[in-house]
């Protein structure tokens, strides 16, 4: 028997490829253009739904796949080894979106709400961030009174994604529900008193869906609070956890396009005589590169498996999120330092990464939020 064993199994090679093709057949024909012109391409999100990208980590009795965690990471990866975009609206729709119905959703919740988004026709949102509660979640000061049988919601959050799509269902929020206690509700997309902002203009992740939301006088149904009333945080918390794997996987495809473009281009540009890949300057930053992606991809992969397996995962993922992210942006700089004046040209394949990578350093739990948790877990009482 193996003891350690490094090799993906033959169904998770298989589904690699298949979402290798998607990716080359549907995504990477048209995601400069989604890029450029900013929009979300609903249709390609339905192909990806129709390829059971939504449902791959959940249990085949609710629709999904029946995949592992793993699996699930296989297919963000190799969808952001062609476009960051796509990537994170299935990462949103999985792990923010999906998952808090199928921890903490009721029979009727689930059916309601996790079918339709597991068979990738709907999304959903979690909207925790808030102007003044980013990494200091707990600030949340959005407010849901119970008022007979609903609950009136007042406040706001900012940066949601996938919360204002043609096929957004809903946007799960936390929100305080009584003076030392947060809960979360779900809000029906149309719901009165429930205001999408336009899309924000953003650096990177041009074709992924985020907005600013607000919520005046908005009343849902007594029975849209998910789980436990008092225990929103702390469900929001586990579900980081599989968030920041997910996240590490999608800087480990962003890093890896960094270096398949590099080693392309260090083949094939001429300078002095030959190929730029023949100076040490380059070919050194070509080889650290394949290095850090090596070690980035091996994080992340044991995170999964650790939480595949059950196995306390928290600071795993944290150090997996930390490491990838910050290789996904050095790689990108590098990339484009490869690729010279070209590379700073909107038309270069490693261009759209720059902009797209600084994100997973700061998206579900900035670079020092992780740092703060890995120093917890080595029991330093660091603030
Ligand atoms: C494109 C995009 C999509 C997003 N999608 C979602 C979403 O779907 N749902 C959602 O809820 N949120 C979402 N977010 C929000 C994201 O999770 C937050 O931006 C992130 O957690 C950081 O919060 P903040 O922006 O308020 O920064 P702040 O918390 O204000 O941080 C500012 C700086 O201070 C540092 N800092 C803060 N506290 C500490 C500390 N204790 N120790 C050391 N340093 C600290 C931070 O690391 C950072 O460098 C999204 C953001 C973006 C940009």
């Amino acid at each position: 028997m193996d003891i350690l064993n490094f090799e993906l199994s033959e169904e998770q090679e298989q589904f690699r490829a298949v979402v290798r093709d998607f990716a080359a057949s549907e995504i990477a024909p048209n995601c400069a253009q989604w890029d450029r012109e900013e929009v979300f391409p609903v249709e390609a999100v339905l192909k990806m739904g129709a390829l059971g990208l939504f449902g791959l980590p959940f249990p085949p009795e609710y629709g999904g796949g029946g995949a592992d965690f793993l699996t699930y990471c296989l297919a963000i990866e190799e969808l952001a080894r062609v476009d960051s975009s796509m990537a994170i609206t299935l990462e949103a729709g999985v792990s923010l979106g999906a998952t808090p119905f199928f921890l903490s959703g009721t029979e009727a919740q689930k059916e309601q709400y996790l079918l339709p988004m597991i068979a990738g026709t709907a999304l959903g949102a979690f909207g925790l961030t808030e102007a003044v509660a980013g990494s200091d979640a707990g600030a949340t000061r959005t407010r849901a009174n119970l008022d007979g049988e609903q609950w009136v919601i007042d406040g706001s959050k900012t940066f949601i994604t996938n919360s204002g799509t043609p096929i957004t269902k809903c946007v799960t929020i936390t929100a305080r529900t009584g003076p030392d206690e947060i809960s979360n509700i779900v809000v029906d997309s149309g719901t009165p008193g429930f205001d999408v902002a336009p899309a924000y203009r953003k650096m990177g992740w041009h074709a992924s869906d985020t907005h600013e939301l607000g919520f005046n006088d908005c009343r849902v149904p007594a029975d849209h609070l998910l789980g436990e009333r008092g225990r929103g945080f702390q469900t929001f918390l586990s579900i980081l956890d599989g968030g920041r794997i997910a996240i590490a996987a999608l800087a480990v495809g962003l890093a890896q396009a960094c270096l398949d473009a590099s080693l392309e281009y260090a083949r094939a540009r001429q300078a002095f005589g030959g190929p730029i890949g023949r100076f040490q300057s380059i070919a050194f930053k070509c080889a650290d590169m394949s290095v850090a992606v090596e070690n980035a991809r091996n994080l992340t992969y044991k995170a999964a498996w650790l939480r595949d397996h059950e196995k306390p995962h928290r600071q795993a993922a944290a150090m997996a999120k930390l490491y990838s992210s910050e290789v996904a942006v050095s790689a990108t700089r590098e990339a484009v330092q490869i690729h010279g004046g070209y590379g700073f040209m909107e038309d270069s394949p490693v261009s759209r990464l720059y902009r797209d990578a600084k994100i997973l350093e700061i998206g579900e739990g900035t670079s020092e939020i992780q740092r703060l948790v890995l120093a917890r877990g080595l029991d330093l009482p660091v603030e």
